[in-house]
């Protein structure tokens, strides 16, 4: 599976153009701020339905501009496909797959499988609870179509609930409102936690082989699905949702005082363990480090066996972060799928194997002399 041209109108800071990828290593250069994450942005979008970091779609649309325009002609199965995705300031969004008019970006999703690797990922093992939510969430979300829906809607209640609780004031009876939003947040909550230990339980073996193979040691990886101490996370959706808004309903006079919503999986992290003790307290930079590349590797692993085919691995500005280990190991299990590599130091890419070297500047992407082989 890959993406062999995107085509890009309006699109960020990028100039209109159509890039051409290998189906290989492709290797994107240039200097700080020229564009190389926005295209990586533009290639995610076709995979995960939506960017790995605006909130706002309207934020893709070059500044001062009505429209931005994608075009995706990817080869899957052994097919070609053609993706298109029309962004409007002023109306909805339009999709499009083989021209056929898709309802909704969840219908996307599974067509362009797509893993993200950038600098934030390193922090899934020393950083805060979010960068593990962030984990689970962009992997679900394209592996799981109704793990997407069920995001978007506890967002939305989320926000909701929470403009409630922070605009009534003290006093103020919230009695016919806040049990409607506590059982909707409840049950896509309930969906949520499902799904994401589900998944922990299911990426811990991968993990762990690919952990073992980076460091060449023995200590075991493993993933567990931490929610609210009173929850198993383990239960099933019905028992899980009737337990979170038992909760809610115990926490509605804390809730109001915080004005903000202080039950639910928004809240919930993953502890990452080596032989039992928790990395995030105990690990070494070292240990942490490959330990977030295990876990992206072990989803790219979990894809391709639900799939039947590679996702494209998209590295955003991390080779350099790695020692030169971890950078060999990265470029030795890049073989069979599509990468495409962001890097602003052209001395850190020698020694990679075959592929495309793109240059970037000034949203401008031109092709250069193929990598070293
Ligand atoms: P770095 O090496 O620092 O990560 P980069 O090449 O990855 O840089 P990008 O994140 O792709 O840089 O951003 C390039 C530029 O795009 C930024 O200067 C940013 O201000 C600009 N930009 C972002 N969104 C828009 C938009 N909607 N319209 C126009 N320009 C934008
Ligand atoms: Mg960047």
């Amino acid at each position: 599976m890959h993406i062999a041209r995107l085509d890009l109108r309006g699109f960020r800071n990028l100039t209109a153009q159509t890039v051409s990828f290998s189906p290989h290593v492709n290797v994107v250069l240039g200097d700080n701020a020229q564009g190389k994450s926005n295209l990586l942005e533009a290639v995610f979008y076709f995979g995960g339905g939506k960017s790995f970091r605006a909130r706002r779609e309207r934020e893709l649309i070059r500044f001062g501009e009505g429209e931005a325009a994608l075009g995706a002609h990817i080869v899957s199965g052994g097919r070609q496909q053609t993706l298109e995705a029309r962004f409007s300031v002023h109306a909805r969004r339009i999709l499009r797959a083989n021209g056929v008019k898709l309802t909704s970006p969840r219908e996307l999703v599974g067509r362009l499988p797509c893993v993200f690797f950038g600098p934030e990922e390193l922090d899934i093992v020393r950083g805060g609870a979010a960068a593990r939510r962030r984990f689970l969430d962009l992997a679900l979300c394209q592996l799981r179509p109704r793990y997407l829906t069920a995001l978007s809607e506890y967002v939305r209640l989320y926000g909701h609930k929470t403009r409630l609780l922070r605009d009534s004031r003290p006093g103020a009876a919230l009695a016919d409102t806040l049990p409607v939003f506590n059982s909707r947040l409840a049950a896509a909550g309930a969906a949520l936690i499902r799904y994401r230990a589900d998944f922990a339980t299911r990426v811990t073996p991968a993990a762990a082989a690919l952990h073992g193979d980076i460091s060449g040691g023995r200590e075991a990886l493993s993933l567990r699905y931490v929610t609210h101490g009173s929850l198993r996370p383990d239960d099933p959706e019905e028992a899980l949702a009737a337990g979170l808004l038992a909760l809610m309903e115990e926490r509605t006079e804390a809730e109001r005082a915080a004005a903000r919503c202080l039950v639910g999986p928004h809240r919930d992290d993953i502890d990452l363990l080596l032989d039992g003790v928790p990395l995030r307290a105990f690990g070494s930079q070292g240990q942490s480090r490959t330990a977030a590349l295990a876990l992206k590797l072990a989803e790219r692993d979990i894809f391709r066996e639900e799939l039947g085919e590679t996702p494209v691995l998209l590295l955003d500005d991390v080779l350099s972060e790695l020692d030169s280990r971890r950078q060999d190991f990265i470029l030795h299990r890049l073989g069979g799928g599509q990468v495409i590599i962001t890097c602003c130091e052209p001395g850190r890419m020698t020694g990679l194997p075959e592929g495309k070297n793109l240059l970037v500047a000034a949203g401008r992407v031109t092709e250069a002399a193929a990598a070293d082989g």
